[in-house]
């Protein structure tokens, strides 16, 4: 029977080039535990970054997974099909939307909310401010959205119609406002620069900024939506709502699946032949949505997750303090949280890292600085608790070094 290092060389030798890989081929997986083809186990603090919310084939998502693909797989959307529906109604039940728009990703569901806000605003405004550090995704019109100049090396030439604001700077996003521009693009807390929340007043800051020049603001949640923060969406928590709202990542626990949620006058900009995608939204991943956002929504899931959230918070501001000259700060919301080693440590963020998934704890590095904490909602305090003496002890024995 072959195990990891055959699985890892055969995957290295046919596989694009386009991720530095840990050496692990993962064969199974349950709750916030990973197993490996060498049958080691590892404690799972990244869940899929961010998206198997719910743990490893949790069961609830498993069964309707199954049950829908022994009845129905794909139509289309020339068609109806019930468990899209079902989604759709307990979306725009739980948040300010009133129309979802299903796709495949992230990335997908961005390029719908950018061609929805180009299409709603008046003819000719048609410019996006984005922040700085900001993640948006990989196709040409996210990547142009994405506030990190690292990323867009050697795919020039960009769609037009992007700038970015500094992060934090109101008056240097106000200043950037033209008659050309049509909407705000933010992510509620940035989570692929490093964990970085924006501020309540920030947030109040850029939708009053909005009002006044009549542009739509869009949250991108695609990485903090779904409970990871202990709300279903990140924003019900900082009282700041947006008229556009991309999800994907969690959303159907593992599945692929985006969707874009609009405001119904934002909404009716769109009409049949705008926009399409041939599978979003197919019954399989749908049910699984279904099934996942009806877990998180039952009643104590958020709760827990709140609760959970400042445990893991608490745990890493005790490192912070044992820590002072390596660590800079604890930052995040809910279950994710961000450790920001300090400067001249940041360095080694890799190889802590990878420290850590030899001793069985997975972990990633965020925006160059940041050790992130994504474990899957339904992680234990004990699990917490493991991860937190994995992560002191890397520290000690580095620091002994
Ligand atoms: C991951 C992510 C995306 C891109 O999603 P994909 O599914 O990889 O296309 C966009 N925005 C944010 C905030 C993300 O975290």
């Amino acid at each position: 029977m072959s195990g990891n290092s055959e699985w890892n060389r055969r995957g290295d030798g046919v596989l694009a080039n386009t991720y530095a890989r840990m050496s692990a081929t993962m064969v199974r997986g349950s709750g916030c535990i990973l197993v490996d083809a060498d049958d080691r186990e590892y404690l799972d603090f990244v869940a899929g970054i961010a998206v198997c919310n719910l743990g490893h084939c949790h069961p609830a998502v498993t069964a309707a997974i199954c049950a829908q693909a022994g009845k129905l797989v794909h139509v289309s959307n020339l068609y109806h099909s019930q468990p899209q529906i079902e989604l759709a109604e307990l979306l725009v039940a739980n948040t300010f939307a009133q129309r979802v728009f299903f796709c495949n990703s992230g990335a997908e569901a961005n390029e719908a909310a950018i061609k929805l806000a180009r299409k709603a605003g008046p003819v000719g405004k048609h410019e996006i401010i984005s922040l700085s550090g900001s993640f948006h995704g990989r196709t040409l019109a996210t990547l142009a959205a994405t506030g990190q100049t690292r990323f867009h090396q050697g795919f020039a030439p960009l769609p037009q119609g992007f700038v970015h604001a500094p992060f934090g700077d109101i008056e240097g996003l106000e200043n950037l406002i033209g008659p050309a521009t049509c909407a705000v693009l933010c992510e509620p807390l940035q989570g692929e620069s490093g964990v970085r929340p924006l501020t309540t007043e920030y947030l109040k800051a850029i939708r009053q900024l909005c009002d006044h020049h009549r542009l739509l603001l869009i949250f991108d949640e695609i990485q903090v939506g779904m409970g990871r923060t202990g709300t279903l969406l990140a924003h019900e928590q900082l009282g700041v709502v947006p008229d556009i709202l991309t999800l994907a990542k969690g959303l159907a626990n593992g599945l692929p699946m985006g969707a874009m949620l609009a405001r119904e006058e934002v909404a009716a900009a769109f009409t049949p032949g705008s926009h399409a995608t041939t599978f979003g939204g197919n019954p399989v991943v749908a049910a699984a949505a279904l099934a996942t956002a009806r877990t998180i929504l039952a009643p104590n899931f958020l709760s827990t997750v709140r609760a959970r959230g400042r445990y893991l918070a608490d745990g890493l501001a005790q490192l912070v303090r044992r820590y002072p000259a390596k660590l800079e700060e604890v930052r995040g919301r809910g279950l994710i949280q961000g450790l920001v080693l300090r400067e001249e440590f940041r360095p080694a963020g890799l190889s802590i890292i990878k420290h850590l998934f030899a001793q069985g704890l997975l972990l990633s590095f965020a925006g160059g600085t940041t050790l992130r904490f994504l474990p899957p909602l339904v992680v234990s305090a004990a699990e917490i608790d493991r991860a937190l003496l994995l992560v002191a002890a890397a520290f000690s024995e580095l620091l002994s070094s």
